[in-house]
């Protein structure tokens, strides 16, 4: 029987974890616990430990889990930011993860948050209940031949084109490889300053790499349009939060739509409302009425859930049966 330790277990975790588990093959423990230096000892009896975006598997941590015997970390997301892969790999620890489980999922939230920043339909639901039916203030803009700026056209960046390119919008795209199947569909591909001069709306998909931290910082926002749209599914270290909160007081930032966050690893998946935040840059941004957060949800759809399951599933059995793990993150 393969012995899995399941870090940072919430409900949905669970409830799909179970549904598609291989009764025969495979037992889970799960642990509401994220994994971090803290938590180290749970592993104890375990080879293989299943984790998700804000665990923390540094090196202290990696060390902690080659002397307990772990050999391999299933990550069951795409994201491997939080992995630190050089001491990954010299404790001999094998990490997989989940490229592609749903990009529609992620890509979709990415619409979604920019629709409801810019027709206001979270404003709108609250005043009605309240028996206000009044439209001041309710004004948004037509997407139809705005100009989007892709950061990233990789699955999700991808998906999000295709839907962009439904609302008639002239798309601009930065990518380190450009993708000819868009630019056969009218998708230009521009440096990343001209992606920034030229867009109303900038979502962002790349990943979180030394390159791409705080790529979206006060000179980024110099060379933007004034009252630019700025969507981020994508990691929150991509943007600096700090300048964004500068850029939205000088009115330069004119949508703030994230679901992401530089600091997010011990406030987001968790319930806070009887407790003091004290994180000042996230409570400064939740009062700006131009500002849009969801708590790390664009993954959250059934389709996705059951992809994410299915497929660390498989990647365990790939590793226990050793056969080629499709889906190792490699150096
Ligand atoms: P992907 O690997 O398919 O695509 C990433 C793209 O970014 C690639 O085309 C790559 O060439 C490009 N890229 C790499 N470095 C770049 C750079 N410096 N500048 C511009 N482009 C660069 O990944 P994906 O599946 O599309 O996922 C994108 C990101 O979305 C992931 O890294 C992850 O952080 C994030 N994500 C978020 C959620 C969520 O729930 N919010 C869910 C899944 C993934």
């Amino acid at each position: 029987m393969i012995k899995i330790a399941l870090f940072s277990t919430k409900s949905y975790d669970k409830e799909y974890f179970e549904l598609f588990r291989p009764k025969d093959e495979i037992e889970v423990r799960y642990f509401k616990s994220a994994l971090n230096e803290d938590t180290t000892e749970l592993v104890k009896g375990f080879e293989i430990v299943c984790v998700f975006v804000n665990d923390h598997i540094n090196r202290t941590v990696l060390g902690c889990l080659h002397k307990h015997g772990i050999k391999l970390i299933a990550l069951r997301c795409a994201g491997f930011n939080n992995v630190d892969l050089e001491a990954a790999h010299e404790f001999g620890i094998k990490v997989v993860r989940v490229p592609a489980y749903s990009p529609n999922a992620v890509a979709e939230h990415a619409m979604a948050l920019i629709l409801t920043l810019n027709r206001k339909t979270h404003k709108a639901y609250n005043r009605i209940r309240e028996g206000n039916f009044s439209l001041e203030r309710l004004t948004g803009f037509n997407i139809y031949k705005k100009t989007l700026g892709v950061v990233g056209t990789g699955q999700i960046g991808k998906a999000f084109c295709n839907i962009a390119l439904g609302f008639g919008a002239n798309i601009v795209a930065y990518d380190l490889y450009p993708n000819s199947e868009l630019e056969a569909k009218g998708v230009k591909y521009v440096s990343i300053d001209e992606l920034f001069r030229q867009s109303d709306i900038i979502s962002l998909h790349c990943p979180l790499t030394s390159d791409t931290r705080h790529m979206i910082n006060s000179k980024a926002f110099k060379k933007m349009k004034d009252g630019v749209m700025i969507i981020n599914t994508s990691r929150g270290a991509l943007i600096d939060s700090k300048a964004a909160i500068k850029a939205l007081k000088k009115r330069k930032l004119g949508y703030f739509g994230i679901d992401v966050y530089e600091q997010e690893e011990n406030l987001f998946f968790q319930d806070h409302s009887e407790s003091i935040i004290e994180d000042e840059v996230i409570m400064r941004l939740t009062s700006f009425p131009n500002v849009l957060i969801t708590s790390h949800q664009a993954f959250l759809t059934h389709e996705a859930m059951e992809q994410i399951t299915i497929i660390t599933y498989q990647n365990i059995k790939d590793f226990v049966n050793g056969n080629t793990l499709i889906n190792e993150v490699k150096l």
